[in-house]
């Protein structure tokens, strides 16, 4: 008899049929004697075609000055979603209460579009639970000190189901979705991808930082700091499966690391084409250079991702960074109208066709060679590698896009990744 916190993804409250189940399933969970807090996600497409509504009354582009009205707009997803559970488990014959963040209430900056939680104020939802309720709260949203509504960017509610569960000290975070736990990658884009029985926080938050979307990033640096219990699984399993098989299944996220155990040298690849390369050309190579131009886009809130500055020549320099696309034309407007007058610079080109991939792995801190067997596998598929990072645990590579799959099959192949654990 524990504290439980479940959150539904967007595709696993798809429908009312799927709602339905989603009921079935908490009744279950409640009937079995646990407390229960709900966290779902909009029905899917649903904070899509809400953006969509916006951009087409928007004139011109969406910009900062939108963000505010853009949170108040996409929560209402989130809100319809909650009710509609709330409903659902009633008509199951259980009491059930939903409560939209800012009624918790979940207070958060005032970072709209990307608001960060910052507590969680639990007592309602106690005194809920304690007469018998289960509590549905909308995932993704919050408020910030003035009263404004804000949300905590695509995929945050994975975040708030893990903010609330640390808040709680709940026993465990069940995140319920589409897919029956993490997999070695992307399974929809290698088919020969393996479920991941348990994978380690620091690879899972690596895994999430460079693109496997099925948990916010977010969420894993929450369950990191608070140590919450995290599991990832399918929501689509029969809802009447035994409770005990259920609770086992999917992939935990682990916090220690087994001594014993042999680390797998690469455990996962992970891909992202949400960004876009900045290159900035034939600007003077002098100190501060890199701070006058990455100055201005964090100045601008833009975030910049991998970084490279080539060999000078002839006292001149190519300076290349990439950033989020949707932040692209906004960073280009930046970099033309403030930055390139002062520079010196001779051009920026800009480039929206191309993704990262990422190899992952704990065991990469005491293997060597691990990037250059990327590297070669990459150059015997003859893909071009424009940008490199690394880190203790991963090796990212920025490539063009349209070799991404190519790039990502490969290296799951060569990494022997779709070959059973020994
Ligand atoms: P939800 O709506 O439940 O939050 P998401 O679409 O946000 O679901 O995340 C689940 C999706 O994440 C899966 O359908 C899958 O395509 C994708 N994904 C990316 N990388 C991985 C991975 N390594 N393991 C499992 N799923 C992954
Ligand atoms: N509905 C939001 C989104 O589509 C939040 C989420 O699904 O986690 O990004
Ligand atoms: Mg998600």
């Amino acid at each position: 008899m524990a504290l439980i916190v479940h959150k539904y993804g967007g595709t696993s409250m798809g429908s009312t049929e799927r709602i339905k189940n989603v009921a079935k399933r908490v009744a279950k969970w409640a009937r079995a004697g646990h407390q229960m807090v709900v966290v779902p996600s909009a029905m899917s497409g649903e904070t899509n075609r809400l953006l969509g509504l916006a951009k087409e009354l928007a004139s011109g582009s969406l910009g900062s000055t939108h963000d505010r009205e853009l949170d108040m707009l996409a929560s209402t997803g989130e809100q319809a979603s909650s009710a509609l559970l709330a409903i659902a488990l009633q008509a199951e014959g259980v009491p059930s209460v939903s409560y939209a963040g800012w009624q918790v209430s979940v207070r958060t900056d005032s970072a709209f579009t990307k608001a960060r939680i910052e507590s969680i104020d639990d007592a309602r939802v106690r005194a809920d639970l304690a007469a018998g309720k289960v509590v549905v709260i909308t995932g993704f949203q919050g408020v910030d000190d003035n009263g404004n509504i804000t949300t905590l960017g695509r995929g945050g509610s994975d975040t708030s189901a893990v903010a609330i569960a640390a808040a709680m000290k709940a026993a465990e975070c069940l995140i319920y979705t589409d897919v029956d736990g993490v997999y070695t990658t992307d399974p929809r884009v290698e088919p020969d991808a393996r479920r991941l029985a348990t994978v380690s926080f620091e690879e899972m938050l690596e895994m999430a930082s460079l693109g496997s979307k099925v948990l916010q990033i977010r969420s894993v640096e929450f369950a990191g700091k608070y140590k919450v219990p995290l599991r990832v699984l399918s929501s689509f399993t029969p809802w009447d499966i035994d409770i005990n098989e259920e609770a086992k299944s999917g992939t935990l996220i682990t916090f220690e690391e087994d001594e014993n155990m042999e680390q797998a040298v690469v455990s996962g690849i992970a891909f992202n084409r949400d960004e876009a390369k900045i290159s900035v050309l034939g600007v003077p190579d002098t100190p501060g250079i890199a701070y006058h131009i990455l100055g201005a886009v964090a100045d601008a809130n833009i975030e910049v991702d991998v970084i490279i500055q080539n060999l000078s020549k002839d006292g001149k320099t190519d300076f290349s960074f990439t950033v989020n696309r949707n932040e692209f034309a906004k960073a280009m407007d930046l970099l033309k109208s403030k930055v390139m007058p002062t520079l010196g610079a001779a051009e920026i080109v800009g480039d929206t066709k191309i993704c990262k991939v990422s190899i992952v792995g704990i065991g990469m801190r005491s293997h060597v060679g691990v990037a250059s067997k990327m590297f070669r596998v990459l150059s015997e598929e003859g893909i071009n590698i424009q940008m490199i990072s690394t880190s203790e645990i991963k090796t990212s590579v920025v490539i063009d896009e349209k070799y991404m799959e190519l790039a990502v099959r490969a290296l799951h192949k060569a990494f022997d990744l779709d070959q059973p654990t020994p």
